[in-house]
């Protein structure tokens, strides 16, 4: 299983492994049914790492490589795609661009807060009628007046506001510019103006909230600017390519979940008087899960490893997040038809990895869009 890991990566995912296990599964099936993270596992993840997993130990955080951050999400996967989903969210999308580009000043702000283990960062980009094409679909605005920005727009589909204390937007701010005219900005989630909508009814991921924000007006000091402005397209493709292999990782942990959960089925069941596991049907697609888990980690844990290298990681990245998603939905598709009717009853784990899993080749650049920047690299000869 362990695509040489060192030791002490080896021991991390021992005892990521094992919180889940303890602290986070027993709990999987109510944190789906109630639509509700639970928060005395996400307050324990303070002392693991997992809420600040790579953010400099200067700023009190794990500093971890990406491989381990994507070993800690596979594991997350693993057992609660919800969690999963709000914490990678949280690390990548929340946390990651205040690391890469926060002052000194807004990182001391703004971490210590968002990793104190009561609350999760969030990142909006989308908008409701903009999300593959944000560059000519994306409509929310800030303009300059006196010592603030006027924030004015709704953005769509943003993983954790209800839990977040200030969120990364992505705002026009000369809408004259092309790409050069978006910017990156902090936004207090108690700003006068601001909006945050319930959580969208989904199919899966319940228990990770999913909103919509408006705002009308919302006053946001210049200095709440997160980097150079105009600098807010590049920053969020830069974003997403971290986060595609975290999205990857995920979906190789819900893919392995289901993947135990169908073995373990395959042996107990029994038809036409003998286990199911000795069918060559089902035999077969418990060997093709085998080795698309394993391609697929093997190539997440290369797009890891090449970030970390310092090498350009985005055809990797999106190679890794496209054959990942998509193998965790071949799984989590077989793994229900190896459950019968029981496969498609909510009292098996494998009917909400089915759910959850959905997600995956949509979020982050759909599994069409990283086939267009896969090709697009391919033809440039990289
Ligand atoms: C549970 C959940 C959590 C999310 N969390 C966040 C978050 O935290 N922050 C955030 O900003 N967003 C978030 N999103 C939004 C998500 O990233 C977008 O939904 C996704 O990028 C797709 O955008 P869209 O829904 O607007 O689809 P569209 O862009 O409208 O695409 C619709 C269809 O057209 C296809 N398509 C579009 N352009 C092309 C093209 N050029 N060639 C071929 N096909 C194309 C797409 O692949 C797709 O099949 C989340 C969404 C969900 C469901």
């Amino acid at each position: 299983m362990d695509f040489d890991l060192n030791d002490e990566q080896q021991m991390f995912r021992r005892i990521v492994r094992e919180f889940c296990e303890s602290e986070l599964k027993p709990h999987a099936h109510d944190i789906d049914e109630n639509g509700a993270l639970h928060w005395p596992a996400i307050r324990k993840m303070r002392d693991l790492g997992l809420l600040s997993m790579q953010v400099p130990e200067a700023y009190g955080g794990a500093e971890l490589d990406t491989l381990s951050a994507s070993i800690a999400v596979e594991e997350l996967g693993r057992v609660c795609g919800s969690t999963a989903l709000s914490i990678s969210a949280h690390n990548g999308l929340g946390l990651g661009p205040i690391v890469r580009w926060g002052s000194p000043e807004q990182k001391a702000r703004f971490i210590p807060t968002l990793t104190d283990g009561e609350h999760l960062g969030a990142l909006a980009l989308t908008e409701p009628q903009a999300g593959s094409d944000l560059l000519n679909g994306a409509k929310t605005y800030a303009v300059r007046d006196g010592d603030a920005w006027v924030v004015n727009g709704n953005k769509a589909w943003i993983t954790n506001p209800k839990y977040a204390p200030v969120i990364v937007v992505l705002l026009r701010t000369d809408r004259d510019a092309g790409s050069r005219g978006f910017s990156m900005m902090l936004v207090e989630t108690d700003r006068p103006g601001l909006t945050i909508h319930p959580p969208e009814k989904k199919m899966g991921l319940k228990g990770s909230p999913t909103q919509m924000l408006t705002f009308e007006n919302v006053r946001v000091p210049l200095d709440n600017l997160l980097g150079p402005e105009g600098d807010g397209f590049k920053q969020t493709m830069q974003t997403l390519d971290s986060g595609r292999i975290s999205i990857g990782a995920l979906s190789v942990g819900l893919a392995q979940g289901a993947f135990e959960e169908m073995v373990r089925y395959a042996k107990d069941r029994h038809a036409f008087g003998e286990p199911i596991a000795n069918k060559q049907a089902i035999q077969w697609m418990i060997a093709n899960a085998a080795v698309e888990i394993e391609a697929a980690r093997t190539l997440v844990y290369k797009a890891a490893w090449t970030k970390d290298a310092g090498r350009d990681f985005t055809k990797i990245a999106s190679i890794a997040k496209l054959k990942a998603s998509e193998v965790a939905e071949k799984v989590c598709h077989d793994a229900i038809q190896i459950h019968g009717s029981y496969g498609y009853s909510r009292e098996y784990p494998v009917e909400r990895m089915y759910r959850d899993q959905r997600l995956m080749t949509i979020g982050e650049g759909t599994s069409e869009i990283q086939r267009m920047v896969i090709a697009r690299k391919v033809l440039a000869g990289e």
